[in-house]
């Protein structure tokens, strides 16, 4: 689990108009939600981490981000398939801070199996975790953000979001669901100052990938690096995997005044993956 990585080159300052805001990232215990977390306490917003994890090494990681970075950061350990602790997370986060301004729908699990073998519980799961849960959260920050006039939502898709890929059905249909969501929601919520967007990433290299990497290079009987290779050769005009910090940036700039007007946007940042 990754605790140190140095906040982004391109975060904002920490005197920014984000200070003291009150946050909510799910499935933030690594990967892309960590990332996200460290922009947003660059800014000196208040963080309710959330995901699976060692205790100890997630209770490390919020304290660490405490003393960095100087801000708030709490820790719900939330079953993002679970609607009940979705809702007692967002009450203990509304709690702590006062109140949730900021919602990342980030928690996602990946499943790669060709639709004949993929176990019905697989898909179930990949609905509940990186679709329903977003609908969850949203119903519940929701009225607090309209209400008080200013609130920001980013749900984080997929390349996979806005286009499809042979074994990846389950998650597909989860990215492009949430992509939908995203448009009805930021129309819901214009008039109200709340805005919706998706970040798409390309691949990132983080646990979620690396699991899937090295299982296709023990089946292929060839180096992870070689499959690596093949996945960005193939995708990724770029060449390269998408850093992490870089969609801790874009999901900082989302949430700033700046960004007021992109709403129901779902943005490719995926090195030219979905531009073919
Ligand atoms: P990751 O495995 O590093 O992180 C996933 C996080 O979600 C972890 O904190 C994990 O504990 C948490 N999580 C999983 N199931 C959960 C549940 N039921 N309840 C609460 N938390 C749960 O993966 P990542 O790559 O950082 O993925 C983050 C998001 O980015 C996902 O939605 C994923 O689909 C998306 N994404 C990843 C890539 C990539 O290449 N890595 C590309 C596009 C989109």
């Amino acid at each position: 689990m990754q605790t140190n990585l140095a906040a982004s080159p391109y975060s904002p300052r920490r005197s920014h108009e984000l200070a003291g805001k009150g946050a909510v990232v799910t499935g933030s215990t690594s990967g892309i939600g960590l990332a996200i977390v460290h922009s947003f306490a660059t800014a000196g917003m208040s963080i309710m981490l959330n995901g699976f994890g060692d205790e100890t090494e997630i209770e490390a990681m919020r304290s660490e981000i405490e003393t960095r970075y100087g801000v708030r950061a709490a820790y719900s350990a939330a079953d993002m398939a679970k609607p009940d602790e979705i809702e007692t997370m967002i009450n203990a986060a509304t709690d702590r801070f006062g109140t949730v301004d900021v919602l990342v729908n980030n928690a996602g699990i990946f499943h790669v199996a060709a639709i004949e073998t993929m176990p019905p519980k697989r898909w179930d799961d990949t609905i509940a975790v990186n679709l329903s849960s977003a609908f969850h959260a949203v119903r519940s920050v929701l009225p607090g953000m309209k209400a008080r006039g200013w609130g920001r939502i980013i749900n984080v898709a997929s390349a996979l979001g806005l286009v499809g890929a042979p074994n990846c059905a389950a998650y597909a249909a989860s990215k492009h669901g949430i992509a939908g969501f995203t448009k009805s929601v930021a129309l819901e919520a214009a008039i109200h100052g709340v805005t919706v967007n998706a970040i798409c990433p390309g691949y990132v290299r983080t646990p979620l990938l690396a699991r899937d990497i090295e299982e296709a290079a023990r089946t292929r009987g060839v180096p992870r690096e070689a499959v690596e290779r093949d996945l960005l050769a193939e995708s990724q005009p770029t060449k390269r995997f998408v850093d992490p910090a870089e969609i801790g940036s874009l999901a900082a700039f989302l949430c700033s005044e700046g960004a007021a007007s992109i709403t129901g946007a779902a943005l490719p940042i995926d090195g030219g993956w979905t531009a073919r």
